[in-house]
């Protein structure tokens, strides 16, 4: 049974992670951190939850508290975990889990010494379109995977805007936003690393001293190519994935979102088939995942290690567009 501390008095957790938390048997929300006094004690009003604390120390010192979610900006996720960990208490990190592939090294080396669970948010990989294309792919049914196409380019909605688009010491910019979930989701398909890319970066519009937009290519061990386009300034994009097989081909439009939406289509030999999947709640899955995990009867949707590889390449991406040359992806050891 899970008894929550909420590091950040973000919206993710109030609009997604705290249904799913008290979407799991027994499960508590107990408390939550603010930077803001008055922040903190509106969030815990407006979310049904009893403390909220300034002081991080303070939240991590309640023996009830098993577990801790942080969903601050990026910058501030690597010292928080690190408090958290020390203190015993699971955690569950945002991604990216930091600005700095060896502080995500760190904070995944120093959970695993000390014994607590530690796991990444990527919702993707939780979502029934999603687990219907992998097993897709890994039944075989497009035989061997020659190429990847990742459509991720959306309008960043207004209220969303603030620190991703202005703040790059927090954290901004679309690669660290949305270039980490696509590097995780084409991990959990291929069961492959990237392991050299290309990428160009720039501003289309809203980015205010960080990337707005990126295209990259992956190359992956097995040979396959992966082409992926985030970011926040295209109104009628909509999002996709496809794999390219020797067997067939997988179209999936709709399905780079936080929702249990989409379709897929399967084109091989036979022609095209509609492909049927599961539209549960991502975050009830990945909540449910890591409080087995907790438990010992499992492992958490995307691990500490999975934190560090999408990290990795999203870092690989942007000193590619910067410096315009192949760059190695650097997975610090992991
Ligand atoms: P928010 O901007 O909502 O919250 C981040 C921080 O900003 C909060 O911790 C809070 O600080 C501060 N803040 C919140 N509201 C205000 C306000 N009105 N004025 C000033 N400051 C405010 O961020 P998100 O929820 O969008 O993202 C948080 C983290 O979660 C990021 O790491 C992001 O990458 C990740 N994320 C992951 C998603 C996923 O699906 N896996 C989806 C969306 C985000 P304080 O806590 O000090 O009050």
């Amino acid at each position: 049974m899970l008894r929550w501390g909420l590091i950040g008095a973000s919206r993710i957790a109030s609009s997604y992670i705290i249904d799913a938390m008290r979407a799991q048997e027994g499960a508590e929300v107990l408390s939550v951190l603010s930077s803001d006094q008055k922040r903190g004690e509106r969030f815990a009003s407006e979310n049904r939850i009893n403390d909220s604390y300034t002081d991080l120390d303070s939240l991590l010192a309640d023996d009830r508290v098993n577990a801790v979610y942080i969903s601050t900006t990026n910058e501030k996720h690597h010292a928080q975990a690190l408090a958290a960990i020390a203190a015993g208490k699971n955690v569950l990190c945002e991604k990216p889990l930091a600005m700095a592939l060896t502080d995500a090294c760190e904070m995944v080396k120093a959970a695993a010494d000390k014994g607590v669970t530690f796991a990444t948010n990527h919702h993707l990989r939780n979502a029934g379109t999603h687990l219907a294309i992998k097993d897709l792919i890994t039944s075989g049914r497009i035989g061997n995977v020659l190429s990847a196409r990742v459509f991720h380019a959306v309008n960043l909605p207004e209220h969303l805007r603030g620190w991703r688009i202005n703040d790059a010491a927090a954290g901004g910019g679309v690669i660290p936003d949305i270039t980490v979930h696509d590097a995780d989701t084409i991990r959990f398909h291929l069961d492959e690393d990237p392991v050299e890319v290309v990428a160009k970066a720039g501003t289309s519009g809203m980015g205010e001293g960080v990337e707005d937009s990126v295209m990259s290519v992956w190359s992956m061990p097995s040979g396959a190519m992966v082409q992926t386009h985030e970011s926040f300034t295209h109104g009628f994009a909509g999002t996709g994935i496809e794999f390219h097989g020797t067997e067939g081909s997988i179209f999936a439009r709709n399905v780079m979102t936080q929702e249990p939406v989409g379709a897929i289509r399967l084109v091989d030999a036979n022609g095209e088939t509609p492909v049927d999947y599961k539209n549960h709640n991502l975050y009830h899955r990945s909540l449910g995942l890591f409080t087995n995990a907790v438990a010992g009867t499992g492992h958490p949707s995307a691990d500490g290690v999975d934190g560090i590889k999408s990290l990795a390449v999203a870092l690989a991406v942007r000193e590619a567009a910067q410096t315009g040359k192949l760059t190695p992806v650097n997975y610090g050891g992991f």
